[in-house]
């Protein structure tokens, strides 16, 4: 009584001619559960069936609905459980869990959201508009949804004193628009999916919805413009009698809806935020308002994880602004020329039936196929997606210094959602604007020049970061895979950086990330399933038997598997227990655990151990634990030099590698290890610049007998020393 739509074209089409539909699916493109009554809809295992002898609701041509794939923030984090004997090695590993966005039927398969983009909220003619100069100020105007009223009391504080003003002031200072004039009234969502333009005025055939949403968010009766309507065949236009224009709102370019609501899809695969724009002014379809939820749950307000969801937040307005797939057809060159051709009938953008999205040009985003792309045991013919536009070129050449590159390259991978709308994770690792959330996230000049090409707006480049990730290492890393990166180094016995190919295992040996402001593991891992072969990046791997490769590869899927160095946190029982990055005095292990004396907050640096593991010595035990190869501890710049601190003393250090002996008492046990210096430059390069100084280079180190050493004084009868290795137990999760 039931069926699937088949998938194959054909039979789809008589199929879709049974029930009355034949000429219609061009139309639709897809055929969706909305076309059809409720009743004729069954829904079961997460598939929607459609009876037989379902009628459709209507056959229109359907011009202003547009699906937008609102982002959805991920984080891939990484953790380590804290040293708890006992537990067994495990990985942890979430599926491979995509959000989708579209609600339609395609295929049986059930899509589970769709956001309406209205176009054409009209503000004034676009010669006069086009006229203006890109100056202004961008100005944001935040709108609560009552949800954020409802958040705990600490976390409302958090999110309305500080991450929002920050994140929308940073934009703000970031962006320039031309300057909005009029008064802006958002257009009211129709019945109907079809609208008749008239007069640049917007006009639902029979009636408009009683609410229009602006994604989680109603936006309110102020906001709206007066309800026009048509009839069907677009005659008898006229204001609705029952409603009402708003007030609209002043002052502002950009109308941001804000919830907190605990959505079904907060709830899938770890997502914390989500963000699509909802409307568009009509001269240059430059979006106008649109909305983020924030996912109650996600919301942390602990300090060490502010910068996170501060970063989060930006990230998601930047969707809305402009940086999404659904926008990219809208873009426009400087002078406010469509950089993709418009159908003359409706001036927009001709729509991609099967995905539900404006198709741009190839001058704003170009498929380049990249052959011989090295994967294990051989080659394969890659194709990607480049954004192309002129100021994304210039900062992508520039960032890696590759002066044939095409473009910046879009993450292919994650589905809608992730696809498209962001950077390709491998190329800019932790640029903010890339599908996940895994470490330290910057806004580049890639991201600003991306913003600017939109047309829409200004960048000022002061306010991008720094971005390390692939920065002057030219052709080879931007356009070839990370296998032939890594293999083209090693064979040169030269450091494969920024990749890694040490396999996280038993005893846990930890390194510093390239700024040293964090400890950090190397994410290769065995995965549960042997990779894609696209993204093998291994024909060898030291400790992994023969054989075994196609199992191993980065735990971050959307950089392909390509390994490399992360920040983590400690788990203890599936509990978070404590980052690893220096700077946060929260971060410290507790006493009885700190046996290499690390010590976290201000002023701390990642330093590398030596190979030697470290011990604890009492006058009853000796233990040794079972990860060690770096920690955080304070440093000062001194006298021209670096001092390490370690409990109450200070270690100079005198020539980059030296191996600097700890030998201190602490807690009732000598400690023992070692710490290797790094380059004073790195370190206090900088400081000592300001002062008008520098370091000193090419010194001797003085004889150990020169630094402390602490000695364990134990009387004859403690004197008995047994040795205990304390097993530490590996586990660790790369949440998605
Ligand atoms: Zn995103």
């Amino acid at each position: 009584m039931s069926e699937r739509l088949p998938g194959d074209k054909d039979i789809l089409e008589l199929w879709l001619g049974k029930i009355g539909l034949s000429g219609c699916q061009y139309k639709y493109g897809f055929v969706c559960s909305k076309h059809f009554h409720e009743k004729d809809l069954l829904k079961f295992a997460n598939k929607i069936h459609l009876r037989k002898d379902a009628t459709p609701l209507q056959c229109v041509y359907n011009t202003e609905r547009t699906t937008t794939f609102g982002d959805s923030r991920k984080f891939d984090t990484f953790q380590v459980p804290e040293s708890n004997s006992g537990e067994s090695y495990q990985e942890i590993f979430d599926s491979e869990d995509i959000e989708i966005a579209a609600e339609c039927v395609v295929n049986g398969q059930m899509n589970n959201k769709v956001d309406e983009v209205i176009h054409g909220v009209h503000l004034g003619p676009a010669h006069i508009i086009r006229k203006r100069s890109i100056t202004n100020p961008l100005r944001i105007l935040l709108y609560y949804d009552e949800s954020v009223y409802r958040l705990d009391e600490d976390k409302f504080a958090l999110i309305n004193d500080t991450i929002l003003p920050e994140a929308v002031h940073f934009w703000e200072q970031a962006l320039m628009v031309r300057e909005t004039k009029e008064v802006i009234r958002l257009n009211r969502k129709c019945e109907s999916s079809q609208v008749f333009v008239k007069n640049s005025l917007t006009h639902c055939i029979d009636s408009c919805k009683s609410v229009t949403m602006c994604g989680e968010v109603q936006v309110p009766e102020k906001h709206l413009d007066v309800c026009r309507t048509c009839n069907a065949t677009g005659q008898d236009c006229k204001n609705d009698a029952n409603s009402v224009m708003g007030d609209g709102i002043e002052n502002a370019d950009f109308i941001f809806y804000v919830s907190a609501r605990q959505t079904d899809r907060c709830d899938k695969g770890l997502t914390v935020a989500y963000a699509a724009h909802c409307q568009q002014e009509s001269a240059l379809d430059r979006p106008i308002a649109g909305h983020a939820n924030l996912c109650p749950s996600s919301i942390s307000v602990k300090p060490q994880e502010l910068q996170t969801l501060l970063s989060t937040v930006k990230h998601e307005i930047l969707h809305a602004l402009g940086f999404s797939v659904s926008l990219y057809a809208f873009f426009r060159d400087e002078y406010g020329n469509p950089r993709t051709p418009r159908k003359p009938d409706t001036g927009k953008p001709y729509l991609d039936e099967k995905l539900q999205i404006h198709k741009w040009s190839t001058d704003t985003i170009r498929k380049v196929v990249r052959q011989h792309w090295a994967v294990r045991g051989g080659y394969i013919n890659r194709t990607i997606d480049m954004m192309v536009t002129p100021r994304v070129v210039e900062e992508a050449r520039k960032h890696f210094q590759c002066s044939h590159l095409e473009g910046a390259e879009l993450e292919d991978q994650g589905g809608e959602g992730t696809a498209l709308t962001h950077w390709e994770k491998r190329i800019l690792e932790n640029e903010a604007m890339t599908g996940t959330h895994t470490q330290s996230p910057v806004f580049s000049r890639i991201t600003l020049a991306l913003m600017e090409d939109s047309g829409w707006y200004k960048a000022n480049y002061n306010m991008a970061s720094p971005l390390s990730w692939g920065r002057g290492l030219g052709c080879a890393f931007a356009m070839q895979s990370c296998k032939d990166w890594i293999y083209a180094l090693s064979s040169k016995g030269r450091s494969i950086h920024p990749f890694c190919s040490k396999v996280k295992r038993d005893p846990l040996q930890t390194e510093c990330t390239d700024d040293r402001n964090s400890v950090a593991l190397c994410n290769l891992i065995r995965h549960d399933k042997p990779l894609p072969k696209e993204y093998q990046n291994f024909d060898t791997i030291q400790h992994v038997p023969s054989g075994e490769e196609e199992y191993y590869g980065g735990s971050v899927s959307l950089a392909d598997h390509c390994p490399y160095i992360q920040e983590f946190t400690w788990r203890s029982k599936n509990v978070v227990v404590r980052g690893s990055q220096c700077q946060f005095e929260d971060n410290n292990p507790k006493p009885e655990k700190n046996f290499a004396l690390e010590s976290y907050g201000a002023n701390s640096k990642c330093f590398d151990h030596t190979e030697s593991m470290w011990e604890e010595r009492s006058c009853r035990q000796t233990r040794e634990w079972q990860h060690w190869g770096s920690g955080c501890y304070k440093y000062k710049c001194e006298n021209r030099r670096l001092h390490i601190l370690v409990a109450n003393y200070s270690y100079p250090c005198y020539f980059p590698g030296q191996e600097l002996s700890i030998r201190v008492m602490s807690g009732g046990w000598l400690h023992r290890g070692s710490i290797v210096c790094p380059s004073c430059k790195d370190i206090c390069g900088d400081y000592f610049e300001q002062q008008g100084m520098e370091c000193r280079i090419r010194e001797e180190a003085p004889p150990s007998n020169k630094y402390p050493r602490d000695e364990l004084y134990c009387n004859a009868i403690n004197w008995k020393i047994s040795s205990v290795l304390l097993l530490v137990s590996l586990c660790i999760s790369f949440a998605r």
